[in-house]
């Protein structure tokens, strides 16, 4: 079994798909990053609304993350970040 390596860089990383993993609902939301923070607003599911966190009242992480992608790309001329994903062939 060999193994592959894909490099993605952070500014390819235009579209995240959220799984939830609840066995109830298991909803694939597929998003723009820049839609990410608003969209996921509460760290919630946007099917069922059942909550990702098991502590009320936490900020969502969804919107940082989004921030963070983005000010990242903004400094791409600068760093570039990118994510070394093993495939199996
Ligand atoms: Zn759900």
């Amino acid at each position: 079994m060999s193994e592959k390596l894909l490099r993605l860089f952070l500014s390819e990383l235009t579209t995240i798909r959220i799984i939830n993993q609840s066995p109830l609902c298991g909803a694939v939301t597929e998003i723009a990053v820049e839609q990410l923070g608003k969209a996921f607003r509460q760290a919630a599911c946007p099917v069922c609304g059942n909550p990702f966190s098991q502590q009320t009242g936490d900020p969502s992480p969804f919107g940082p993350l989004a921030d963070a992608i983005q000010k990242l790309n903004a400094l791409e001329s600068q760093v570039k970040v990118q994510f070394v994903i093993p495939a199996e062939e």
